[in-house]
């Protein structure tokens, strides 16, 4: 038999997905297991989204194919939240709706020659770099790791530009750090992509997840509007993971490429998953404001059961719903979670999945009951206090 594709050969397997779905497929077994592994909020989605697919499944067209843009109420609602809550200026002309991970995938593919590079942080989300490779790009990750407060800073992007590089992505709040840029830091990476006429790619799914500090969507400052796809989806903000919608919203002549991607792929959205998605969008903020502040909670909780495992040095998260500690030691981070795992019945993602610099860190999702989270860090304080990371 023929090889399969050699960019497909070259990728790894996502391991916050099959970290989560192995966590989850040993709890249907029996088995008990703390999962601090995958982003994925526990509560349901709020009734109001659901009422509204509900209702949408009974309306035909709307189990029919719609336009691969996306229903044109919804992207009017998604135009009028970009334009009111982030200052970017765009219209229902400028957004396309599709799952989060397809709009970056979209993004990318539309953007990405072979050969070019594409800056991303490092620690950065397990995704961003597959994804430029299957495009043909070259992924360089720029350093972004705890000396740097897990930001990736405007002279370290300047320090990795090269002739070939076409854009830096970035995320904020971040995963797997939850940092949160300052104004000031888009600002010198927008002065950078203007100055070297690059596109940047802004992944902002985790906007409303956020306690300390102020986000900023940086197509909204001077100029970048026309560089910049915004990347956003409802999964994280409303409990709407297994729904798998969200948005990209770019300059007209930029979408009309990036449609194309769609419309040879996955056609559309399914429209009932779009009239949900619109309900959330306009629907009520209070379940939105109930989910946040309990994950601040939750944050508090694990900050505090993270200052009693004396192997692990927290960065203290200003948004998202992650920590990201370093640990004592230079045993492998996969070999750290396995043993996890095994000896502490825990889940949490390996920091090397999140690159290099990831590597010596654990990442812990709490985006999980206040219980599993203090039973899940107190056993991993269990495991390496008994048998020392080294
Ligand atoms: N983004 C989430 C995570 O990092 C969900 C899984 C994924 O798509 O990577 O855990």
């Amino acid at each position: 038999m023929k090889p399969v594709a050699s960019r497909v050969k070259a990728i790894q397997p996502s391991p916050t997905v099959r970290l989560g779905t192995l966590a989850k497929e040993l709890q249907a077994k029996g088995e008990r297991v703390e999962n601090l592994s995958i982003g994925e909020p526990d509560f349901p989605t709020p009734a109001h989204i659901i009422e509204a697919a509900k209702r949408a499944l009974d309306d035909v067209p709307m189990t029919k194919y719609v336009s691969s843009l996306g229903l044109r109420e919804l992207r009017e609602a998604i135009a009028e939240k970009s334009q009111r809550e982030n200052g970017i200026p765009a219209t229902a002309d400028n957004v396309l709706v599709a799952p989060t991970k397809h709009c970056l995938f979209l993004a990318i593919m539309a953007l990405v020659e072979p050969g070019d590079e594409v800056l991303m942080p490092d620690p950065g989300w397990v995704s961003y770099d597959p994804m430029t490779r299957l495009a043909g790009g070259r992924p360089v990750p720029v350093p972004a790791a705890d000396e740097a407060g897990f930001l990736m800073t405007p002279d370290a992007i300047e320090e990795a530009i090269t002739p070939r590089t076409k854009a830096v992505l970035v995320n904020s709040p971040s995963n797997p750090a939850g940092v949160v840029f300052s104004e000031d830091v888009f600002r010198g990476i927008a002065d950078a992509c203007r100055d070297h006429d690059l596109f940047l790619i802004s992944d902002e799914i985790y906007e409303k997840i956020i306690y300390e500090g102020r986000h900023i969507s940086p197509a909204s400052l001077d100029g970048m509007f026309d560089r910049t796809i915004t990347v956003h989806g409802f999964s994280k903000t409303y409990a709407m993971t297994g729904w798998r919608v969200g948005w990209l919203a770019a300059e007209k002549s930029l979408l009309k490429e990036i449609v194309k991607v769609q419309e040879q792929t996955i056609t559309c959205v399914p429209g009932f998953v779009q009239r949900a998605a619109r309900a959330a969008l306009t629907g009520p903020t209070a379940p939105v404001e109930k989910m946040v502040a309990e994950f601040r909670a939750r944050r508090d909780i694990a900050s505090e059961e993270l200052s009693r495992v004396p192997q692990l040095q927290a960065f203290r998260p200003g948004g998202a719903f992650y920590f990201f500690p370093r640990y004592d030691g230079g045993t492998p981070a996969h070999e750290v979670s396995e043993r996890l795992l095994k000896e502490g019945h825990v889940a949490v993602t390996p920091g090397s999945a999140f690159g290099q610099l990831g590597e010596g860190h654990l990442r812990i999702s709490y985006a999980a009951s206040r219980e599993t989270i203090r039973r899940g860090i107190r056993n991993i304080g269990a495991v390496l206090g008994k048998r020392s990371a080294r």
